[in-house]
């Protein structure tokens, strides 16, 4: 059994051919996977029956499976996708009722191994990186399913995306050239890997940008995120300049509230002297609770000062909506529970 979407275009086009059909046919094949999202052969009506019935013999288009979806009461879907081997990790489909846009939050791995305090996919470990073609799946799935184009993507599901970094590249070209979303529409967020925030600036597809930065003072920073031991917020500060200098973009610094820990004038403070000098946006995430809840949520009224020290500054704030809360779908949430 062939899997289709694990398979270039010309590994189709060898594929078609070994079945008996002319190569050029592959064309038509791969447009019916990529840009109609076509679920079974069956609907793939152009293509003569009886090649039909040899595809379906010999092949399947996707090898993954849903094995639970969940739709929240703001229009979230949450699926919780099974791989071949058994494993799952979650891709969340994200509609902003006011846009046209569509974002597909998408794993990178099956559990993390960076140990963020806070976050339910640490909790859960690490298991194995995930292939390009794991990661189009999930993407696939989402328009399979509901019959929409996903419009925007963001490494924001499970896994470190610059942990599993020649897979996720890999699908990024693939997300840019089958799926024909523009590399702006496609954003890697990444706790702070320095030496591969570098190494990204180098190739030929540079997405955009978020840090999971949560904090701008080392000592605390090192409590909730271990990654701060191997990279340094100087350190990472200077890829981020790197990378905004290289780009010409600005980057996205998230940075979660923990009522009491992070949400203080003084953190406020020690991040907007963090800042000062770096093309970036802010989005402020309220912290989501993850059940062992040694961590707080912040109060509105602690949100909206932060928010007004940094707007002072002259920097854009944003506080992330919190979608999909009700199904566990917000971020830091996902932890692949059937
Ligand atoms: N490993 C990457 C991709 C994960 S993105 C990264 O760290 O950026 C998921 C986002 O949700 C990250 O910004 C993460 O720090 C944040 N997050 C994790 N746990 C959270 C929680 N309990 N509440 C709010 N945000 C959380």
């Amino acid at each position: 059994m062939e899997t289709l979407v694990k398979l270039s275009l010309s590994e189709l086009e060898d594929f078609v051919e070994s079945l008996g059909e002319k190569r050029f046919r592959a064309k038509q094949l791969f447009s019916w996977i990529y840009s109609k999202s076509a679920d079974c052969f069956d609907k793939m009506t152009d293509i003569k029956k009886d090649f039909r019935d040899k595809l379906s013999l010999h092949s399947v288009i996707l090898d993954t499976k849903i094995k639970k979806k969940q739709v929240s009461s703001d229009g979230t879907i949450k699926y919780l996708i099974e791989f071949a081997d058994g494993n799952c990790a979650e891709t969340v489909l994200m509609r902003f009722d006011n846009r046209a846009n569509l974002s597909a939050c998408v794993s990178s791995q099956v559990g993390c191994f960076m140990g963020c305090d806070f976050c339910a996919t640490a909790k859960r470990g690490f298991v194995r990186n995930l292939e390009p073609y794991e990661i189009i799946s999930q993407i696939l799935t989402i328009q399979q399913d509901t019959g929409l184009k996903v419009t925007n993507v963001v490494f924001m599901g499970q896994g470190e995306p610059l942990n599993n970094y020649e897979n996720v590249f890999s699908a990024i070209k693939s997300i840019n050239e089958n799926l024909n979303i523009g590399i702006r529409r496609i954003t890697i967020s990444t706790c702070g890997i320095a030496d591969k925030i570098k190494k990204m600036c180098e190739s030929d597809f540079i997405p955009t940008l978020a840090i999971s930065l949560h904090c701008a003072d080392s000592n605390v920073r090192k409590q909730i995120m271990p990654v701060e031991n191997k990279y340094s917020l100087g350190e990472l500060k200077k890829a981020l300049i790197y990378y905004t200098e290289k780009t010409g973009k600005r980057v996205t610094l998230e940075y979660i509230l923990i009522g009491g820990l992070t949400d203080t004038k003084e953190m406020a403070q020690k991040l907007c002297e963090y800042i000062y000098d770096l093309k970036c946006n802010i989005n402020l995430i309220p912290y989501n609770p993850i059940g062992v809840d040694k961590y707080k949520k912040p109060n509105k009224k602690d949100i909206m000062i932060f928010k007004y020290l940094l707007e002072s500054q002259g920097k854009k704030v944003t506080v992330r909506l919190e979608r999909g809360a009700d199904i566990d779908a917000a971020c830091g949430q996902l932890a692949g529970k059937v």
